[in-house]
This record gives C-alpha cells, structure tokens and sequence, in this order.
C-alpha cells in the first residue's frame, strides 16, 4: 500500500470534501489540514484572530490572501506534515494562494490536486442539512446524525449547523468559487497536476474512487 501523500483536495462547497478528507487522511495516515476547521477553533478559542476571521466566515467571504498564506506555510511546516505528508482542505482558494503554495512546498512538492465534481443543485440540498463537529470537523447531516444527539462519533463534540451555512452566505461562497477557485482548477490542469473525480454516490463509492485515482498518481510520479 502506498503511504504518505502531499495532496489538495479542492470541490464546490458541500462536495463532500471534508468527509472525502477524512477518510483519505486515514488511509495514508498523515494530517488533514483543513483551514476551515482551523478557522473555526480560532473562532470558538476567542483568540483575537479568531474574532477578526469570524467577521469575513459569517459573511461568507474569503480572508486576504496574505492572512490565510501565513497560517498554512506554518502548518505545513510543523513537522508530522513535512515527515509524512497532507491532505490539504480549503487551501488554495484564489491563483495567488495556488503561487504561494506551490512556494512552500518547493521542498517537497504535490503528489496530486484531486478536485470532487458535483453540480451546483445537488451541493445546495446538502449544505442546507450539514451538520458538524466543532471539535474535530467530523460532518454529519439531519439525515445522518450522530449515534447520540448531537454529540460527535469519533470525539464526544458538540455537533451544529455551522453559522455560514445560511442560504444567503452559502450562496455567496458558491459564486466566489465560481469567481475565485474555478481558475484554480485551470491553473492546476495546466501543471499537469490535476485529478478529477466524480462526487455522487454513497460516501463509500467517492472515496474508493479517490484512493484508485491518488494510488495511481502517486505510483505514477514515484516510479
Ligand atoms: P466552505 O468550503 O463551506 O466554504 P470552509 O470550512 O472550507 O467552508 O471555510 C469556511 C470559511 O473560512 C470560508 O468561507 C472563508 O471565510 C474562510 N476560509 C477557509 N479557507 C480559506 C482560504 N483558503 N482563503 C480564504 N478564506 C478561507
């Protein structure tokens, strides 16, 4: 089996790149770095940085560049990352964040971009019943809640809708992927890194899709 992989996951919000992640950082065994969930404890510690994010989540927009660039160069530089590799979760957003990743992981470079295709109607249905873990970003939906409610499977925490999923803001965060992370995709399938996979189907169907096509990618580039 292969271990270890530097990858990016990138898909429409409500994609189910987070379940995907989870999964995925499991079966390589390294870090899921997710800056939303990292966004989100800041939020919930209080930190002072956590308060000026929260003004840009709520109104479903993106933090600067710079901001952002800065809080994932140093995580990926912590070293259970730089030993083992990363599934990287809502980083890169925008072309700028794409340049200055390709920067930070010049010493190791990706593996591979995976990006999760579903349409704009079926990711609408399924942000409106999303639920999930504060604590540990476990997601979860009205129509598949927690064994206790609403308490987390995997960590006891508490389990909530998030305070962008309104529909208002996540119509918002869809029309800047379209305007912001689309050109991302571009800009990926141009170096050759990019990996598409269909998002529909039951959870389990994605992410043995997604394991063929990183296996097949990494043992390519690795040979
Ligand atoms: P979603 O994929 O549903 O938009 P995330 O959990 O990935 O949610 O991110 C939540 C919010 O955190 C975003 O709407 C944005 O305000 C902020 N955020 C997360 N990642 C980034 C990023 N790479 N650049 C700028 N802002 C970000």
């Amino acid at each position: 089996m292969i271990s270890g992989v530097r990858m990016v996951m990138l898909g429409r919000q409500g994609a189910g790149k987070g379940t995907q992640c989870v999964r995925l950082a499991r079966h390589y065994v390294v870090p899921h770095i997710s800056t939303g969930d990292m966004l989100r404890l800041a939020v919930k510690e209080g930190t002072e940085f956590g308060v000026r994010a929260k003004a840009f989540m709520d109104a479903g927009e993106l933090l600067p560049d710079e901001v952002i660039v800065g809080v994932v160069d140093e995580r990926l530089n912590q070293t259970s990352t730089t030993r083992r590799g990363f599934v990287l979760d809502g980083f890169p957003r925008t072309v700028p964040q794409a340049e200055a990743l390709a920067e930070i992981t010049r010493p190791a470079p990706l593996d591979l971009v995976a990006d999760l295709q579903v349409d704009a109607e079926v990711v609408l249905a399924r942000i409106a019943s999303r639920r999930c873990c504060l604590d540990c970003g476990a997601i979860y939906s009205v129509s598949d809640p927690p064994k206790y409610p609403w308490h987390c499977d995997n960590c006891g925490g508490d389990v909530v809708q998030r305070d962008d999923d309104t529909e208002d803001a996540v119509r918002r965060r869809l029309d800047l992927y379209d305007r912001e992370t689309a050109p991302v995709i571009g800009w990926y399938g141009e170096r050759g890194l990019l990996v598409e996979v269909d998002g529909l189907g039951s959870a389990d169907e994605v992410s043995a899709r997604l394991v063929a096509a990183v296996d097949e990618r990494v043992a390519a580039t690795r040979a």
